[in-house]
Formats: structure tokens, sequence, C-alpha cells
């Protein structure tokens, strides 16, 4: 099989750990069977240099007419980049919210996996971690109360704010047949997160979760109240296999649940629309304090790449072997210098991708 891919390498290290991922990529096609087309594709400041603007329509098509987009990170240093000194709609960010926007990718994935051999990065006690943890965060990325009405306004002298949580039963059973479709890949547990002991919108978040369910009957699920469920990251994390929740409380739990499992260089994401269509990219920023330096970790972008061939094309066995892969790699000691401790082998970007292939 041939899948076009759009790839957005970026700003800062951006190029060097999709070159990363690329490598990985073409090293796992060769051995299951598949080829990648890549199509490179300039977003945030590396298109403000050429075109003077973070997205162009042409970006946006050739995204459009891909099967997937990779991407690295935009961004500068925002104290001391010119690309801040321009108009906010104009900057390297607001080129990658208009591309969510065009792609309509509504669900965002973030695993929080704890590598046995990087449980010392786990703020958590070992009693705790103990045998590691492995979920899934699945959040709604464009409705609720990022995307309500809202406004201020000042009555008899007293400024008032107003944010309204806006949810459709439409938008609900798109995220949580979502949510159902990649528990059928895992674990095959649902947690849906809500606040319907006190919100119209989570009460009617749980009951279209009640009626998907039911097309789901392998699937085993439970609700969870947020306050809980923010307790229990910290308490239990082992019980989770995939978190499902609306806008705002996944913002909130997915940080919550990535802090946990250490170091930023090791988290993956992806966001989907209704397709099997995806954006799949690193949960960190740019970092332009170490680009250019073969120091970054790769691995966040690798392990984003595995999800793209895990969620866009299927590719299971593909998608595991990397994963596999890159444990392998921390088994023997390898650590780029984000994750170094002591008596582990220092390696850089480039040897990272270089030592995964070898064991894929
Ligand atoms: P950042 O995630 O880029 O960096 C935070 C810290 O983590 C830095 O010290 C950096 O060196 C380190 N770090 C990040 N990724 C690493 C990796 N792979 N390996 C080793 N160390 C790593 O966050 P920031 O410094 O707040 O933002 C820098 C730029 O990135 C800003 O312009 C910001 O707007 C942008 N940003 C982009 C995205 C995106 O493209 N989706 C997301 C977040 C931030």
């Amino acid at each position: 099989m041939n899948y076009k891919v759009a790839v957005i390498k970026g700003d800062g290290i951006g190029p060097e750990i999709v070159t990363e991922a690329q490598k990985v990529l073409d090293k796992a096609g060769e051995k299951f069977g598949f080829s990648l087309d890549y199509k490179e594709v300039l977003m945030g400041g590396a298109s403000i240099d050429v075109h003077g603007i973070p997205l162009t329509d042409e970006a946006i098509a050739d995204c459009k007419a891909s099967d997937a987009v990779l991407m690295g990170a935009i961004g500068g240093n925002t104290s001391t980049s010119p690309w801040y000194k321009l108009e906010p709609s104009k900057r390297p960010e607001a080129g990658l919210l208009a591309l969510r926007k065009a792609l309509n990718l509504f669900a965002n994935l973030r695993p929080a996996y704890l590598y046995e051999e990087l449980k010392g990065a786990c703020p958590l006690k070992e009693e705790i971690t103990e045998g590691g943890f492995d979920m899934m965060i699945m959040r709604e990325l464009t409705g609720g109360l990022y995307f309500g009405e809202r406004k201020t306004i000042e009555e008899n002298g007293v400024r008032k704010a107003y944010d309204s949580l806006t949810y459709d039963e439409n938008e609900i059973r798109r995220i949580a047949k979502r949510g159902f479709d990649i528990a059928m890949k895992r674990n095959k547990k649902v947690t849906s997160v809500d606040k319907a002991n006190v919100l119209d919108s989570s009460r009617l978040w749980r009951k279209v979760v009640e009626e998907v369910a039911k097309d789901y009957p392998e699937v085993s699920y439970e609700h969870m109240l947020v306050d809980n469920c923010a307790m229990q990251l910290v308490r239990d994390p082992k019980q989770f296999d995939v978190i499902l929740t609306e806008n705002m409380f996944g913002d909130i739990l997915s940080d919550e649940a990535s802090m946990v499992t250490g170091s930023i260089g090791m988290l993956s994401s992806a966001s989907l629309n209704e397709t099997k269509f995806g954006l799949y990219e690193p949960s960190h920023g740019s970092a332009p304090d170490i680009a250019g330096q073969n120091i970054a970790n790769p691995i966040a972008t690798i392990l984003s790449a595995a999800m793209m061939l895990r969620f866009s094309f299927d590719l299971d066995e593909a998608a595991d072997a990397i994963e596999a892969a890159v444990k392998k790699v921390l088994e023997d000691g390898y650590r780029t210098v984000d994750i170094m401790s002591e008596g582990m082998t220092k390696v850089g970007t480039k040897e990272m991708g270089d030592l995964i292939c070898e064991r894929l």
C-alpha cells in the first residue's frame, strides 16, 4: 500500500525530529510492505519567512490532498524572534489553529504511558506506579466552553463576563464513537468524564455516551466526575485505558496525565476528524533553545508517527513494532539529554533515530 503524507517540519527542532520520524517510518515500510510519499508543507515561522503568513491556502490544500499530516512543531523564541513582532493573526501559532479548523480536527488523542526505564522521572510514589500505566486521553477539541458565545458587559457599574458551554448531541456522538473505536484497539475500557451532577451539557454527554456504548458490547465503560478523575489520575493511574471527555476537562486532565509520565520529549499526540484522516505531532513545542544542536529527543515525534500508522492507516503491526523498538532502545540504556540518568549512554537526535531503526 502507498499513502500520501503531508510533512510539516516547522521551526526550531521541528526539522531535526521529523527527519528521524521519517527515517523510522521508511524502515517500517520496508519491513511491513507499505510506502509513504511525502509532500513538504510550510507552516509557522518557516511559512512567514517565505510567504509572509503562517499558513497559505496552498498549504491547506496540500494537507487536504494527503492521507495524513505529520508535524514537528512551530514557533520561535517568543521574546526575541521577529515573528512575534507581527500582529497575533500573522504569528506562527495562528497557522496551526487555522489548519486544525480547516481540517475539522475535533478529536485530540494524547497517550500517557509510563516506561519502566524512565519511572525515575515520574513524580508519583513507586507503589502507585508499580507495573507502569498506559492510558489514552481523548479530548473533544472544537466545541464546548472554548468555542461558546462569550462577552464582557457592565451592569450598574459592575463588570460581568460570560462564557457559554454548549454541546449538541452530534458533536458528542462523533467524539464518543471515536473514543470507543480507539478502545477497541486497546484494552476495551472507556472512562467517560463529565460533571453531570451540575452541568446540563454533561447530562446530555452522559446520555449520548450511553447510546453509543450500546454499539460496542465488547467495551466496558463507566462515568466519572471530573473532580474525581483529577484525583484518580494521581491516586491510581493504572485503572484507566481510554479517558473520553469534553474540551476544557480534557485540556486540564491531559496535562495532568502527561505530567505524571515524566519527560516532555516522549509525549506523542494525534488530532483526528470524522474520517481516518489525522494530524500527528509531538506534544512539546519547537524548543528554539536547543535547535540545530542534534540534542533534541525525537521519540515523541517517532511515537506520533506510529500513531499515524495505527489510526490513519490501520497498520497496527508496524505501529506496535515502532513502539517496541523505542522500548528496546530505552532498555538498552540509550538516552537523549532530556531523559539522561546515571549509568546510561547519552546519544544525539540522529543517533536515537538510527538506534530505533536498528531495532525495528
Ligand atoms: P517547548 O515545548 O518548545 O520547550 C519547553 C522545554 O522543553 C525547553 O527547555 C525545551 O528545550 C524542552 N524540550 C521540548 N521538546 C524537547 C525535546 N523533544 N527534546 C528535548 N527537550 C525538549 O515549549 P516553549 O519553550 O514554551 O515554546 C517554544 C516555542 O514552541 C514557542 O514558540 C511556542 O509557541 C511553540 N509551541 C509550539 C507547539 C506546537 O507546534 N504544537 C506547542 C507548544 C509550543
